[in-house]
């Protein structure tokens, strides 16, 4: 595993009010001071610890669309604040966004999907940060890229924000039905392996893209021990001037949370003999799958050794095309759907090639040229 070492601050440690999950609610964009102050009251009573969010400089796809209302929206945002007492936070792409919430007293930003993507600007983000003491929010980039995503984690650390979280927001796929973003959990998951400490939320909205599919993905986000939500917010979605389409009212979200089930991220002593012994069972099986693989590739090694002294190719592409089909069909029919299968054996086919030629010496670096 790569490890990630970043020396973040526990959410527990910095938001002990507002841990888990962490909520960040509030509109896409900024739009007018009514429309900033009349959602953050109408969340403010239910959810007085959540942060709020609403972006004033709008990364679009085409120009001409709302772009956001800029520097005017921060005063709506330090207003929110004094009316409500929610904490407030928003989206900046460039070093002067940096300076401009700072100036306004923003409590936490985060950086955005296409922001991630470009280093230079995670670069110019981070170094407009340094000494800087402020919660920072980092998007997953729009390619299913996790280093990527690491390496911006990894700049805005470098310059001193301890209290930094991560945030899942979906990926832009070939086909992102029925999503808008598609969620890839399995790259959370590997960012929460490589540094448990580091809080992963979900940005429900761009994933979902449809309030209708807002409750599957919260209720994935709880599933898989993310940290949070962020879900976009507004007092009349209909008439929003970004993301209309994906935006809840304050109602609609309280029903959404109401019909949500939380989980525990620990094992009540009650259920915890009938869980261990399921663990138990398993383990007892991945030691016997473990025994078998190694069997497995000894054999490979064999087969490398004949193939060798018969002057026969490594790769018999027709054997491994068969083997594949055969066992895919033969997954099937054990439950086991034919992805996995095919993942799986694609990393043992490999590792079996890698063995049939691990006796031919690889060029010495010498060599070269
Ligand atoms: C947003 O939060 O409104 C936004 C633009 O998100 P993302 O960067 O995830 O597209
Ligand atoms: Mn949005």
């Amino acid at each position: 595993m790569i490890e990630l070492n970043l020396r973040v601050l526990p959410l527990e440690a910095w938001a002990p009010a507002r841990a888990r999950p962490l909520c960040i609610f509030g509109p896409c964009s900024a739009e007018s001071r009514e429309q900033v102050l009349g959602t953050a009251h109408a969340i403010a009573g239910r959810h007085p610890t959540c942060l709020f969010r609403a972006g004033v400089w709008k990364p679009r796809t085409r120009p001409g669309t709302f772009e956001g209302v800029g520097v005017a929206g921060l005063a709506w945002l330090r207003a929110v604040r004094e009316e409500t007492g929610l904490a407030v936070c928003t989206e900046v792409a460039r070093a002067e966004h940096v300076e401009a919430c700072l100036e306004h007293g923003i409590d936490a930003l985060w950086i955005g999907a296409r922001t991630t993507v470009n280093p230079f600007a995670v670069q110019e983000i981070a170094d407009a940060l340094a000494g800087v003491d402020i919660p920072v929010f980092v998007k997953n980039p729009i390619n299913p890229d996790l280093e990527l995503w690491a390496g911006a984690l990894e700049r805005v650390h470098a310059r001193g924000i301890a209290r930094l979280g991560a945030i899942h927001r979906g990926f832009q796929a070939l086909d992102n039905r029925p999503f808008r973003n598609t969620p890839r959990w399995e790259l959370a998951v590997e960012l929460k392996t490589r540094c448990p400490e580091l809080p992963v939320l979900c940005d429900v909205s761009h994933i979902a893209g449809s309030p209708g599919v807002i409750p599957w993905v919260a209720q994935r986000a709880i599933d898989l021990a993310m940290d949070g939500w962020m879900i976009e917010t507004h007092i009349d979605p209909a008439s929003a001037r970004s993301d209309a389409g994906q935006q809840v009212t304050p109602d609609q979200l309280d029903t959404i949370l109401a019909g949500l089930t939380m989980k525990s991220r620990t094992v009540d002593a009650r259920d915890r003999d009938e869980l261990e012994d399921l663990r138990s069972r398993i383990r007892a099986l991945d030691d016997a799958v473990l025994e078998l693989l190694a069997r497995r590739l000894e054999i490979s090694k064999a087969i490398g050794r004949y193939k060798q002294a018969h002057s026969v190719t490594v790769l018999q592409v027709d054997q491994w095309r068969k083997n594949l089909e055969e066992y895919t069909a033969r997954g099937e029919a054990l439950g086991l759907g034919a992805a996995f299968i095919e993942a799986l054996y694609d990393c043992l086919h490999e590792e079996s090639i890698r063995r049939q030629t691990a006796f031919q010496q690889e060029p010495a670096p010498e060599a070269q040229g």
